[in-house]
């Protein structure tokens, strides 16, 4: 699959502004003692890094969606990262069964209701 790209520029804009809070660390430090030494410079950026990155795997676990068979088509399901209420069919991101399991070579399942939408089993 192609990357999106207002996801990549997004990528880059998220990637500058890390690099310019880093930037403005350093600066702070150096204008609050100018003889601040690079080791200690250093340590705070390491520490500010370790940071980010623990906050980053944090909100990235946390976004994790919830999965679960489809109670009504069965095929594999999962939670809408856009709105967690919402359940999405896994295979092609569609709300409805029939659009999920569709294929080129069969089509469209004709034994789907069209009202059928992804829910959830919970009991699995
Ligand atoms: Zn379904």
């Amino acid at each position: 699959m192609a990357m999106d790209e207002r996801l990549m520029a997004m990528t880059a804009t998220m990637k500058a502004t890390g690099a310019a809070k880093m930037l403005g660390i350093a600066k702070r430090m150096v204008a609050t003692d100018p003889d601040v030494s690079g080791r200690d410079v250093l340590a705070r950026l390491e520490s500010a890094m370790a940071e980010e990155e623990a906050a980053a795997t944090v909100a990235w676990v946390a976004s994790e969606p919830d999965r679960a068979d489809c109670i009504k088509c069965g095929g594999p399901v999962e939670t809408d990262s856009r709105d967690r209420s919402r359940w999405i069919h896994s295979a092609d991101g569609s709300r409805g069964c029939r659009a999920a399991t569709f294929t080129v070579e069969d089509g469209w399942d004709e034994t789907i209701p069209k009202s059928w939408n992804a829910a959830p089993k919970r009991s699995v």
